[in-house]
């Protein structure tokens, strides 16, 4: 029996981690490695092993950074069959075609600019393209049920805990047998935490015998969420007051539909007006909601209130839903609305264009409700950048801007540490998907388990 770390290893994204055991070979995430342009090439090296010999992929979750490297797997030969639970498998779709698009946008930008300069020696190759990842979906299973345990192979079984991180999440549980020993893996995921939006708490976790943890925020505590959710309204009111618009870079996944569900909330306790005119310009963001809104199951108890007192978690009154290029140019003239548009953080999508026809506003706001990475257009004008350049042209920034930074989607320390505690006295724990800073941190807090930061490739007999 052995694991090995394939990616997420002191960093945070790309995460695969590799499973051997029985002449089985299991990985858990095969993610994309996401940031500056260094990192992006560790997508192309080799992946560590064969994807031929692969037999089954277990995918915590649809965000990009666990699911991202699927196609490329699939490109390269992976047969085997990718397990999780069917609203993952909807995002994993979405976050996949949208990836192999973005892909072949830039090789067909570096291969037009090369024949610019002549040079048509170049021939740039997308990372992967979008019959990858529609190939990459045949191989699809569904978990239905969490806490039900399903037997891969003789000896080894699986079984998927919610772990309360995004729509679909999973803990994962390995249970591996083998020359007459048992050895019970416990894969986090990325972890949520107690109280929020849409989703349920985290399950309480299985005991393990080694366990698997992400550490993202190892070394720190969120602020609370319910001062967050109410400075959000302040901001929106204030702006809409004065006549301005207020633009939210969200995140298409989980951040979108929080936001959405907190709007709602306010307008239903008369803290925001009913009239309030709020924009979803994103398709990508409009294409997640609706897979919310077919995954019911995943929803916890305020959110089925919501749902039997006949309304709809994410509708608004005044909300509109603009999927077509048009609309969104149309929103120029808008004025007194809330706009949510991507990316987060400001490197691409259409908010880019609502911040170059507001951000010179001084009766306009920005609220940033999410991370927001060194070197970003959200980042340079959170850290109070008086022009910021946007589309080749000088823009003032005379908004007034918002950090609001209570909306994380993951544990902070605290309860890194709460979920740890209950999972047993795991013998050893293997930290993942984080800084190396923050994680020996919380490796400092472990108490009573081997503690291991594993480097990228490094394998570990079990
Ligand atoms: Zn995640």
């Amino acid at each position: 029996m052995r694991i090995a770390f394939h990616g997420a290893a002191k960093n945070v994204t790309g995460s695969c981690h590799l499973v051997e055991c029985r002449g089985k070979q299991i990985l858990i995430d095969c993610g994309l490695y996401q940031g500056n342009r260094e990192i992006d090439e560790e997508n192309r090296n080799d992946f560590g092993f064969d994807p031929a010999k692969i037999d089954y992929l277990l995918l915590t979750h649809g965000h990009l950074d666990h699911c991202g490297r699927i196609p490329l797997l699939t490109r390269r030969g992976f047969r085997g069959t990718v397990i999780t639970t069917s609203a993952t498998r909807e995002l994993a779709r979405l976050v996949m075609l949208d990836s192999a698009r973005i892909q072949e946008e830039e090789a067909g930008y570096r291969n037009y600019k090369a024949s610019k300069r002549r040079n048509r020696g170049e021939g740039a190759e997308p990372l992967y393209n979008t019959l990858d990842a529609l190939n990459s979906m045949d191989a699809f299973v569904d978990i239905t049920r969490f806490e039900e345990r399903h037997e891969l192979c003789p000896g080894i079984s699986t079984t998927f805990y919610d772990a309360g991180h995004i729509l679909g999440s999973a803990c994962i549980l390995l249970e591996l047998e083998e020359a007459g020993r048992t050895q019970r893996l416990l894969f986090s995921g990325d972890l949520g935490y107690d109280g929020r939006a849409i989703l349920p708490d985290p399950a309480l976790p299985p005991q393990a015998d080694a366990v698997i943890m992400e550490s993202t925020y190892g070394d720190r505590l969120h602020k609370r969420l319910e001062p967050s959710i109410e400075e959000l309204y302040q901001a929106i009111n204030t702006t809409i007051d004065r006549g301005g618009n207020v633009l939210i870079p969200s995140f298409a996944l989980e951040r979108t539909q929080e936001i959405l569900y907190y709007l709602r909330e306010g307008i239903e306790q008369h803290k925001l007006p009913r009239s309030l005119q709020v924009f979803l310009d994103s398709p990508m963001a409009i294409s997640a909601t609706q897979i919310f809104r077919r995954h019911r199951e995943c929803f916890d108890e305020e959110t089925w209130a919501v749902i039997s007192a006949g309304r709809d978690p994410f509708e608004l009154p005044g909300l509109r839903m603009t999927r077509d290029t048009s609309e969104s140019i149309a929103l120029k003239q808008v004025r007194g609305a809330v706009i949510i548009a991507g990316s987060g953080m400001c490197t691409g999508g259409r908010i880019r264009h609502h911040l170059r026809h507001n951000l010179w506003r001084r009766e306009a706001s920005v609220v940033f409700v999410g991370y927001a990475a060194g070197g970003t257009l959200a980042r340079q004008i959170i850290d109070g950048a008086t022009e910021v350049r946007i589309f080749q042209e000088m823009v003032e920034v005379n908004a007034e801007i918002y950090t609001i930074g209570g909306f994380s989607a993951h544990a902070d320390q605290g309860e890194l540490l709460k979920w740890h505690g209950r999972t047993g006295s795991p013998a050893r724990t293997f930290l993942v998907h984080g800084e190396t800073a923050a994680m020996e941190v919380l490796a400092g807090r472990l108490a009573d388990t081997r503690v291991e930061m594993p480097e990228l490739h490094q394998s570990f007999e079990l």
